[in-house]
C-alpha cells in the first residue's frame, strides 16, 4: 500500500470518527454530509394566531369574478327602508341599475333589525318575506347587523352590499373588492364596480 492511499484511508476513517461523535447536523459538516433540518414540532400549548386578514382568491385578478351576474345583494335595514319612502322596487330597481339579474340577500340580523321595528315596519317585512328574497342564518347573538354584513363580505367576495348607512358604508369601502349600492335621487345608485362589468355609474 503507498503511503498516498494509506493516509487517504486514515483521513477517511478519522471522519467516520468525527461523524460518529459531532451531531448530524454540526457546522463542521460540508452541508451534502449533514443530515435533513429537522421540522420543528408545533408547541401544542400555544395558541395559533392567524393575524393576516384572509385574503379572498377572487381578487387574484383584476376585478373581482365571484360578483356575478347574477348578482348578490346584501341588504341593510335602512336600504329596505329608504327604498321604502322612495317607492323603489328593490328587486326591480336592482336590475335597473346593474343591468343583469339581482338575488337579495336578508340576514337573520336584519330580519331582527326589522321584527324589532313593530308594526310601523310591516310593509318591509312583508317585502322581505318574498320568495325572491334569500334568507342568510346567522350565528352570532344579537340583531346588531353591520358587524355580520362586515364579516361576511370579508370572508365571501360574492356579495354587494346594500346600504344607505353612513358608517357602515366607510367600514366597507375599507374592504377590497366589495362594491356598496345606496339610494340616490329616487334610483340605486353603486360605488366600487369594477370597470370590467361594464355597468354604468
Ligand atoms: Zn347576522
Amino acid at each position: 500500500m503507498g503511503k498516498r492511499t494509506k493516509t487517504q484511508k486514515i483521513q477517511k476513517q478519522k471522519l467516520a470518527q468525527l461523524k460518529r461523535l459531532i451531531k448530524p447536523r454540526d457546522h463542521r459538516l460540508k452541508e451534502k454530509d449533514k443530515a435533513p433540518p429537522k421540522k420543528k414540532k408545533p408547541d401544542p400549548y400555544t395558541i395559533k394566531i392567524h393575524d393576516a386578514p384572509q385574503m379572498s382568491s377572487a381578487l387574484f385578478f383584476q376585478y373581482n369574478t365571484q360578483l356575478g351576474p347574477p348578482y348578490h345583494i346584501l341588504v341593510d335595514t335602512n336600504f329596505i327602508n329608504f327604498s321604502i319612502k322612495n317607492k323603489l322596487d328593490i328587486i326591480k330597481s336592482m336590475m335597473d341599475c346593474l343591468m343583469a339579474k339581482c338575488i337579495p340577500y336578508v340576514t337573520d340580523c336584519v330580519m331582527g333589525e326589522l321584527e324589532k321595528m313593530g308594526h310601523k315596519h310591516k310593509v318591509a317585512l312583508q317585502i322581505v318575506r318574498d320568495s325572491r328574497f334569500e334568507r342568510l342564518t346567522c350565528l352570532h347573538k344579537g340583531t346588531y347587523a353591520d358587524d355580520c354584513l362586515v364579516n361576511r363580505v370579508t370572508q365571501h367576495k360574492c356579495y354587494i352590499v346594500g346600504t344607505n348607512d353612513k358608517d357602515l358604508r366607510n367600514r366597507i369601502r375599507k374592504i377590497p373588492g366589495v362594491p356598496v349600492m345606496y339610494v340616490a335621487q329616487h334610483k340605486y345608485a353603486i360605488e366600487r364596480m369594477p370597470d370590467a362589468y361594464g355597468v354604468p355609474m
